[in-house]
Order: structure tokens, then C-alpha cells, then sequence
């Protein structure tokens, strides 16, 4: 049977330090001269298109998303690489060891299913050798919500497996919003502990596997391949 695992970014595979927030920050002073423009607004597991939505709303920009959107993209792309230089951006401890054993075991394919936009989780998982490990992906940029574009994930992995049925499908993540996409996808969902939720608080969500970070790898592995 074809297993695909389906990866979040942000705490779950590596930690950024907020360079990914303070880019968004930057490029909207950039672009509209609106400091803290990103402020009460939440970010944890959700998707930049609908944070970037929340704050076109709260400062009543004008003007059509679409275009506006792709106008921050743009700018956040071009100063997202010196944030990341900028701070001790890491993986997160037994990710590298997690995602080789996944790439060697027959019939596991790798996949990303994250609220960054495509080019942006290329920014924050190339520097680390990364992005490449991944087959295919859903992205900001395919919905604004989470269930949606990890169903274009879970599509586009799937075909990029080379379409193998049966299939099981594994979302993995660090927030209530990865798990409750796993299950609107009918998908196993595996949480970890590493972001800004405790393993009981991913308990009660509803992970059906919770570990609080990846450092025993290996019976992370043998968990997810059992
Ligand atoms: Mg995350």
C-alpha cells in the first residue's frame, strides 16, 4: 500500500524565529507605509493568504486582493531571504533522520501541506537542502483554507506517486488547524509538540499520534510505518 506523508512547515519541520512574520510586517510597510500592519492578527496554522486578507480588511486597503496580493508577494519574497539570515533559523530536532527514513522506505512518498505560499516554503526549506526531499505540495496560493489545499496536496501528491491504490494518507503538524484538516480529508493525523501547542492540548484536538518533538526518531518512523 502507498503511504504519503503530508508535511506542515512552520514547527513542525523547521523553526523560522518569526522571519517569515517580520518579512510580511516589512513588506507591508514596504508597500503601504502601515506599520505593525500584521498586529492581533493570528497567524498559528493558518494560511498567508488568509492572514494577508485580515489585514487588507483591518486597514481597509483598496483596491482588488488579487492584485494586491500578488503586489505583497512579491515584495515579501524579496525581503523573506535576509529575515531568514538574519535569525537562528533551524530544523527542528530528528527532521532531517524523520524524512530520510520516510524516503528510503518502500511505498512512502513525501509531501508538503503548509499555509506558506510555494515560494516562500522554498525560501525557508532550500536553505536547509530541503525542499527538494518533497514530491509535490499545497500551498497558500491554491486556497485559503487549510482543508482545501491539503486536498490539492493530497491530490497532487498522490499523482506524483504515480497514482498507487491504496493508499493511506498521514497529515503531520503542530496545530489544532493541521488536525482538524487531516480529518475534514478523512486522513491519519499526526501532531507534534514543537510549536505553540502542548501534547495534551494536541490530544484533545484530536491527533491520532502526538509526539512532543521528533528527536526519538526512530520510533517516530516505526510509528508512522506501522
Ligand atoms: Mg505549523
Amino acid at each position: 500500500m502507498a503511504k504519503l506523508f503530508l508535511f506542515d512547515v512552520d514547527k513542525t519541520l523547521v523553526d523560522s524565529c518569526g522571519a517569515g512574520s517580520r518579512a510580511m510586517t516589512a513588506a507591508f510597510v514596504q508597500l503601504f507605509g502601515i506599520d505593525q500592519g500584521f498586529a492581533g492578527i493570528d497567524f498559528t496554522g493558518r494560511t498567508d493568504t488568509a492572514i494577508f486578507r485580515d489585514a487588507v480588511a483591518v486597514h481597509s486597503l483598496d483596491g482588488d486582493f488579487a492584485t494586491l496580493l500578488a503586489r505583497f508577494q512579491e515584495t515579501y519574497y524579496s525581503i523573506l531571504p535576509s529575515t531568514l539570515a538574519e535569525v537562528q533559523a533551524h530544523v527542528l530536532p530528528g527532521v532531517p533522520e524523520v524524512l530520510a527514513g520516510l524516503e528510503a522506505a518502500p511505498g512512502a512518498f513525501l509531501g508538503l501541506a503548509t499555509g506558506n505560499f510555494r515560494e516562500s516554503t522554498r525560501l525557508k526549506l532550500g536553505r536547509f537542502g530541503l525542499y527538494d526531499l518533497f514530491l509535490a505540495g499545497g500551498y497558500a496560493d491554491d486556497s485559503e483554507d487549510r482543508a482545501e489545499l491539503v486536498a490539492v496536496a493530497i491530490e497532487r501528491l498522490a499523482e506524483a506517486s504515480g497514482g498507487h491504490e491504496p493508499r493511506e494518507v498521514c497529515i503531520i503538524g503542530d496545530t489544532p488547524l493541521d488536525i482538524a484538516a487531516a480529518q475534514a480529508n478523512r486522513a491519519r493525523s499526526v501532531a507534534v509538540a514543537t510549536g505553540f501547542f502542548t501534547v495534551d492540548e494536541l490530544t484533545a484536538a484530536g491527533a491520532g499520534l502526538v509526539f512532543p518533538d521528533f528527536s526519538s526518531w526512530q520510533a517516530v518512523l516505526d510509528a508512522l510505518l506501522g
